[in-house]
């Protein structure tokens, strides 16, 4: 398995069980209480989670396959899975992203959903690095900013040990573009940078990709003002 971040792991882990948990806990939410750049990085997150729906949705019906959500979150991308009828294993380095996670599947089992299809999703407090097991599909969207590039890419060839069919990752681009607003601070605006941001060249991820077998099949990009996100879909090289 990939080596774990060491110290900056631990300063991650607990951004997210504290200050970055109440942060991003309401970006991802739908309550008023965001100031407008956290509106904006919202409205690019929403546009992410839905181009994967839209991609899974390409391949037929979601129905039974199973989906490991590598740093879960708040369960953006779990919960909807979840309603199409996947079977989702969820997990985060923050237990507190984690039963935030939960509280929502809860509370959205317990009103409306009588009669879809939504089996709950298995929620677990885990590292990327420990994670086991094989799934059809394997999801790790926004996480990889937390990663510098030469620990990116074990963690990228760790990701596509555990899938077998798709691997989908989404990622800030390092471009000459959005290193120059990174460097003067346009981007990751107020109290974001209180972890380090990694963005990561597209070549850098395919490469890494290609050696652990695989090849990108579709790509997109999410770019609003302070949100952007390159998102790629890569399967087994041998069935292309
Ligand atoms: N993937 C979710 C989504 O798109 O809604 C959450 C994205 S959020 C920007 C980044 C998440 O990665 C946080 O919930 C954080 O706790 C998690 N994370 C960061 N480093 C991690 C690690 N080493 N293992 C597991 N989760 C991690």
């Amino acid at each position: 398995a990939a080596q774990a971040g060491g110290d900056e792991k631990e300063v991650v882990r607990k951004y997210f069980n504290t200050a970055g948990f109440d942060r991003w806990k309401r970006i991802y939410g739908e309550t008023d209480d965001v100031n407008s750049v956290q509106l904006d990085i919202r409205e690019g997150h929403a546009q992410t989670v839905e181009k994967v729906l839209q991609m899974v949705k390409k391949d037929g019906s979601s129905e039974g396959i199973t989906v490991c959500d590598a740093g879960c979150g708040t369960g953006s991308l779990s919960i909807p899975l979840a309603m199409e009828g996947a079977v989702v294993y969820a997990s985060d380095i923050s237990s507190s992203m984690v039963e935030e996670a939960e509280k929502k599947t809860n509370e959205l089992m317990g009103a409306s959903c009588v009669g879809t299809t939504l089996v709950k999703p298995r929620f677990e407090t885990k590292d990327l690095e420990s994670l086991d097991g094989k799934y059809h599909t394997v999801a790790c969207l926004d996480v990889l900013i937390h990663y510098p590039q030469d620990k990116a890419g074990r963690m990228i060839a760790h990701l596509a040990s555990l899938a077998e069919k798709r691997l989908i990752l989404s990622f800030a681009p390092k471009t000459l573009y959005y290193s120059v607003l990174k460097r003067i601070g346009e981007l990751f605006p107020g109290p974001s940078k209180a972890t380090r941001a990694y963005l990561h060249s597209e070549e850098d991820v395919e490469a890494a990709l290609r050696e652990a077998g695989w090849v990108v099949r579709r790509r997109d990009m999410t770019a609003t003002k302070f949100y952007f996100s390159r998102l790629l879909e890569a399967v087994p090289a041998v069935s292309q």
